[in-house]
């Protein structure tokens, strides 16, 4: 009994210490395994934080330059939208290089301008002030040689001359037109017999031909003087168009007579009563010169000249009239020649 209880004993001391044993392997075990771990997590966070900070990182970059983006874009649309009249204004010399015209009258510029003389042989230039009295040399050549027939041939005592452009052309102040430096205004007022002082030329006003309606000729005002003067306008080969008021084109219309062909080129618009609006071709050549669309056969007094006349329609009740201030012409919308003209 003795012997098998110390053997039971022994046995069960054995399992005691194989119990120990195992515990303890079990111990160390998971002892390494949770250093393992936590070291995998330590890793592990680590590595997220490194993750992070480049995720973090890349993105402020990602952001920084798309900060400068949107500055440079601001920036760039900012200078875009400068009005185009303001950098031509600027300009108070032509551009000195061979002339040439770039886009349309109503949208372009000139480079090679010439500065029509204030004073000539039969012309004086009105509101020196506004440095308007540029323009291709053709022009300059045309207002020369008119004005000089017409005081010999007409009897035109002498041509007042008002805006023609500014010396690289683009987009002026109170016009449409007068970008390319082939149209000039001439006042239907007759020069006076004597040189005008300069403050004469700032204050002096043209005078209108038509009633105070606007609705007739002033009978009082004017003369048959007026239509050789129109008619000599228009005699030029360079010579597109000239614009005169509705009421002023079925006065000439009427009083044409048989010799009507020269009619076709004198073109009804609003205004223009108190000066007349010469528009020349684009000289032969002038590639990046847009010419204005070919005017319709006939000499423009029927159908064409009654619609000026037609009674507006009236507007409906309650219609309001929202003012739309009209966006100013910028750089990017003229011909890319003339980023080249306002530098050269
Ligand atoms: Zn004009």
């Amino acid at each position: 009994m003795m012997s098998h209880s110390i053997g039971y004993a022994r046995w069960q001391g054995d399992m005691l210490e194989m119990n120990y044993v195992l515990k303890s392997i079990l111990v160390v075990v998971a002892l390494s395994l949770s250093v393992t771990t936590a070291a995998a997590h330590k890793e592990d966070a680590r590595t997220g934080d490194a993750d992070k900070a480049k995720v973090e990182s890349k993105g402020k970059a990602k952001s920084t330059a798309k900060v400068k983006k949107t500055r440079k874009a601001k920036k760039a649309k900012k200078a875009k939208a400068v009005p185009a009249r303001l950098l031509f204004e600027k300009m108070t010399k032509a551009a000195d290089v061979p002339a040439q015209a770039f886009g349309s009258y109503a949208k372009g510029c000139f480079a090679g301008g010439q500065q029509l003389a204030i004073n000539g042989p039969g012309w004086q230039v009105m509101r020196l002030s506004r440095n308007r009295n540029w323009g291709t040399p053709r022009i300059v050549a045309f207002i020369e040689k008119f004005a000089r027939d017409a005081k010999a041939n007409d009897g035109w005592p002498g041509l007042l001359i008002g805006d023609i452009s500014q010396p690289r052309g683009g987009p002026v102040g109170g016009h449409a037109s007068h970008q390319l430096g082939l149209d000039t205004d001439i006042w239907l007022l007759p020069s006076p017999d004597r040189r005008l002082s300069l403050a004469e030329r700032e204050s002096l006003n043209t005078i209108s031909v038509l009633t105070k309606n606007k609705k007739k000729i002033n009978a009082k005002i004017w003369k048959p003087a007026y239509l050789k003067l129109y008619r000599r306008a228009v005699s030029y080969k360079e010579v597109g168009l000239i614009f005169v008021n509705p009421v002023i084109k079925r006065k000439l219309c009427k009083d044409a007579g048989k010799d009507r062909k020269w009619l076709r080129k004198v073109r009804p618009w609003r205004g223009h009563y108190s000066h007349f609006h010469v528009r020349l071709t684009c000289a032969k050549g002038d590639k990046q010169c847009k010419n204005q669309p070919k005017i319709a056969a006939g000499d423009g007094c029927g159908a064409d000249l009654a619609k000026w006349f037609k009674p507006k329609k009236k507007k409906k009740k309650g219609f309001k009239f929202k003012f739309v201030p009209k966006r100013e012409m910028t750089l990017a919308s003229l011909p890319r020649a003339c980023r080249r003209v306002l530098k050269q």
